[in-house]
């Protein structure tokens, strides 16, 4: 590989010899999401050679994966990465990075014809800021094209998002998704400055996480007999499924860190559990009988909440997700849980009367307490979505409203941390046009860019309740997207548009982003994304 690049390079500088091999500067600087401040001069270039240095103050591991990510961009056209040096010396012509006093995802980028300065608050504003530096590459970067030299426009930049939490959610239950796969939808992410990967992990149609003490919950839970989730549809060929082993998770885990993500799995419960039952039937309220889903929708068969058994076990479950996982935030479904076998089991009823509680609601409401008093107990913080509203939330468990902004406008108003998610702006899996019968298949719904860009998280909050959104969240479920294809498809261009909502909140314009995306899609591009053209046409 090594040979390769070299030869490459030695061609650039024969090229260059015969007065060629510069990539010019990009006419147009475009970047997504929009910075905070930004000005460009319209003439002159800071030219970036081999001999162009990333110079560090220090040797901060952290700090390096940001000069490894921008040589894995630009050596492909240079024939080699720059050299990075850590003795924070100043010299002009070369990228300087030092750390300021600025918050900690913020930076400033000049560009001026003497050098490159990036300042920012810490690793992860150098990472955006290099993010943004990508951005502003000449496009034949992106396509690979060999040059002895690239030009970068002059700039400066003062930039910082609006929101802490910017996510999106990968539902890699209803169908499997590949460690590779699960890393480009990490770099898409990385790309648009989202810094939270949500990763539903268990599921009624299938158990994707591998838990040493019980290997049912994979060895059943995560494979689905010959069937099909959607209706009439022909079945799979062959059983279907996958789960991740704790090696790939943690593997995942640091790519994602790398890219300044971080991964916030969910453990469903006490609905959407039927490939737990399939696996361990003690943990239902009939006790046996269960098998893994053939289609998709809400079942009735859920976690027992009368026995001791099911806190034991999801309880040790969670013991070892706490291990593989840094974040701070576990989410625990919490969503859709029908109280028929409830209501029908003598030990959920028996439950409900040791513990005066009035109906089945505040029996969820007191399986999620115990649920968060135990993930407290581990350093942890509950988050849910909406429906753990139901029956009494504690107040210190997070909310990630969905069905609609209702429950998370709820929520912020008697104090409880929100992410905003509603299907209304934020539900990637729903159709980006009316004209379906051209589309590939969709859950439903109707929701183009323009509808996720003009989101307002903020909607219906006073300023001291607007303080509880930590941010937003993009939802991709899967019942109809079996290829990372379709899921590329499906997420872009709206998750550039979410990511304006996140980043550059109050200083927005969709007619400005409209151009601004052409640019974008050039990397989309070139990078092998597959992604949605309703909003060019
Ligand atoms: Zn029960």
């Amino acid at each position: 590989m090594k040979k390769v690049l070299l030869a490459a390079w030695c061609i650039a500088v024969s090229l260059d010899c015969f007065g060629g091999g510069k990539l010019l500067r990009t006419p147009s600087v475009d970047v997504v999401p929009r910075p905070a401040e930004m000005t460009v001069s319209e003439k002159g270039v800071f030219t970036l050679k081999p001999s162009t240095k990333i110079v560090f103050a220090s040797n901060d591991e952290a700090l390096l994966n940001s000069a490894r990510f921008f040589n894995s961009v630009i050596s492909p056209s240079l024939g080699g990465e720059l050299t990075v040096v850590c003795d924070g010396k100043k010299a002009s012509k070369n990228i300087q990075v030092t750390l300021g006093t600025l918050q900690a995802e913020e930076y400033q980028l000049s560009v001026t014809s003497q050098g490159v300065q990036i300042t920012a608050g810490s690793p992860a504003g150098v990472f955006y800021a290099f993010q943004t530096l990508r951005q502003m590459l000449p496009a034949a970067v992106f396509k690979g094209e060999t040059a002895s030299a690239i030009e970068l426009p002059l700039v400066e930049i003062a930039d910082k998002p609006h929101f802490a939490y910017r996510g999106a959610m990968l539902d890699v239950c209803r169908h499997f998704f590949t460690v590779d796969e699960v890393k480009t939808f990490i770099d898409i992410l990385a790309l648009h400055k989202m810094n939270r990967f949500h990763w539903h992990l268990t599921e009624d149609q299938g158990w994707r996480i591998e838990i040493k003490r019980y290997p049912e919950l994979t060895r059943v839970g995560a494979f689905r007999d010959r069937c099909s989730l959607e209706p009439g549809a022909p079945l799979d060929a062959q059983p279907y499924g996958g789960f991740y082993t704790q090696d790939q998770i943690r593997e995942i885990v640091k790519y994602a860190a790398d890219r300044f993500i971080t991964v916030i799995p969910e453990i469903e419960m006490p609905g959407h559990a039927s490939a737990a039952l399939a696996a361990y039937g003690f943990l239902g309220c009939k006790g046996e009988g269960y098998t893994v889903p053939d289609i998709w929708g809400v079942k009735e068969d859920v976690y027992c909440a009368g026995k001791e058994s099911t806190f034991e076990f999801l309880e040790n479950v969670l013991s070892e997700v706490v291990e593989l996982f840094p974040s701070e935030y576990i989410h625990i479904g919490g969503d859709e849980c029908p109280k028929a076998r409830w209501k029908e089991c003598p030990v959920c009823q028996q439950r409900m009367q040791q513990e005066q509680l009035k109906d089945e609601l505040e029996l969820q409401s007191y399986f999620v307490q115990r649920i968060e008093k135990f993930l407290n107990s581990k350093g942890k913080k509950l988050i849910g979505w909406d429906e753990i509203l139901e029956g009494g939330l504690s107040k210190t468990a997070s909310v990630m409203s969905w069905r609609g902004a209702a429950g998370g406008i709820e929520a912020a108003k008697s104090g409880n941390y929100v992410v905003m998610s509603p299907n209304s702006h934020c539900y990637l899996d729903y159709y980006q046009t009316q004209e379906v019968e051209k589309e590939p298949k969709a859950i439903g719904g109707f929701l183009p860019v323009e509808r996720v860009y003009s989101f307002d998280p903020y909607e219906g909050l006073n300023a001291q309740q607007q303080a509880y959104i930590m941010g937003v969240q993009g939802n991709l479920w899967t019942e109809f997207i079996s290829t990372l294809s379709h899921a590329e498809y499906m997420a872009l261009p709206r998750l550039a548009a979410l990511s304006e909502v996140g980043w550059s909140y109050d200083h927005r314009d969709y007619n400005e982003f409209k151009q601004r995306i052409k640019s974008l899609t050039g990397l989309y591009e070139a990078l092998g994304y597959n992604y949605a053209k309703h909003m060019f046409e």
